[in-house]
């Protein structure tokens, strides 16, 4: 099946307002959706519709929440996302830190307790598009214990997005967004609902063996997913969870909260005007750019891409010719569309 953003996204707006949103929340968490899937990290985009659909009828996700202010100062917000749909939730956390930032050239936000945040990369966008740089750590508290411990062979970690952003004057914001552990979760999923194997060493099973297989992922006892460089990667990860577990307050990956999926996020915002003149930031920058892309290429005719250069290349290749969706994922979004009470003509 494929399809044109223009056509999906207000499918997947029809399935989230069925299912109980205020029109404004729907659009905006299948444009977020959607976003995800143009930019080809199809493993955040509307393969997560049946779940959030799931999460919100079970109340693990409630629709229409505002963050809460816990406690704050100049620069510092600690914020309650009250279990709301992390793409508002996101959006609203990020207004604030923006906000902050702009007066104080530094903002630090600490947000606990939000629906899933989907493609991280979406909030150090929204602070680049407002000219602050970001560095965002997160951590799935509770449900979501997904990765083994560097020399370990059970789920200890949550997969720990670590994202950020820098503005660049005259190109597009460079977009670092990365998961601490091999392979996102969903994109496992992907692999399975498409009935292909994971790539290699990304994956071991319940006895820490290597495996491709993504079915040994979801058995019982379950598979593991490792992190990204051993021990590096691992490190990493602790760090996530630390920051935003631990600081944020929404806890680090714990088994006694598994009911449900809550993302906490870290986020720090700086404002480069407070620490370099306009011209010097942006022009070493660029010089920068320069000198990275100027390597020799492993592969003649090869490309030096920038973070966040792949994810703009597939959304223009993407809106263009429409976003391929598997079949077992169509005929996933279709019967949730039906069980919301959309009619099978509108399915
Ligand atoms: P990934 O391995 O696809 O890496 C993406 C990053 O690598 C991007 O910054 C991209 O621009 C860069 N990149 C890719 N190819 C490149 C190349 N050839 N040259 C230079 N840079 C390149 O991403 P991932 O770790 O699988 O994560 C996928 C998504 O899952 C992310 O959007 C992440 O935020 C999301 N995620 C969310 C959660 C959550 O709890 N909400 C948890 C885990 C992951």
């Amino acid at each position: 099946m494929n399809l044109s953003h223009d056509r999906l996204r207000p499918f997947i707006t029809a399935i989230f307002q069925a299912a109980g949103c205020q029109p404004a929340e729907a659009a905006r968490v299948a444009t977020r959706l959607v976003e995800a899937n143009l930019v080809g990290h199809d493993s955040h985009g509307v393969i997560r519709v049946p779940t959030y659909v799931q999460w919100l009828k079970a109340g693990k996700v409630l629709a229409g929440q505002s963050i809460k202010v816990v406690s704050e100062n100049d620069a510092i917000a600690v914020i309650d996302g009250q279990f709301g749909f992390g793409q508002t939730i996101g959006e609203q956390a990020m207004r604030l830190g923006i906000e902050k930032c702009a007066k104080h050239g530094v903002a630090v936000i600490a947000l606990r307790n939000s629906g899933h945040l989907g493609r991280i990369g979406d909030w150090p966008l929204m602070a680049a598009e407002a000219g602050k740089l970001s560095l965002h750590f997160v951590n799935t508290s509770g449900a979501g214990i997904l990765v083994a411990p560097f020399g370990g062979t059970q789920r200890r970690l949550s997969a720990n997005p670590i994202a950020a952003g820098i503005p660049v004057q005259g190109r597009s914001p460079i977009l670092l967004d990365i998961s601490a552990c091999t392979l996102a979760e969903g994109k496992i999923r992907v692999a399975l609902n498409k009935g292909v194997q994971v790539p290699e060493n990304c994956i071991i099973d319940a006895q820490g063996r290597p495996t491709l297989d993504p079915k040994v992922f979801y058995a019982n006892p379950p598979g593991a997913i490792l992190p990204i460089a051993g021990h590096k990667g691992y490190g990493l990860a602790f760090l996530c969870e630390v920051l935003a577990g631990a600081l944020t307050g929404g806890g680090c990956s714990n088994p006694e909260h598994a009911d449900r999926v809550v993302n906490g996020m870290l986020s720090i915002l700086i404002d480069s005007s407070f620490f370099q003149s306009d011209p010097a930031f942006a022009t070493e920058i660029e010089r920068f750019i320069t000198w990275v892309k100027s390597s020799a290429k492993v592969t003649p005719g090869g490309d030096i891409l920038l973070p966040g250069e792949i994810e703009e290349r597939t959304k223009a290749q993407r809106t263009r010719d429409g976003i391929d969706i598997d079949a077992t994922t169509w005929s996933q979004l279709v019967d949730i569309a039906k069980t919301v009470g959309l009619s099978e003509p509108e399915a």
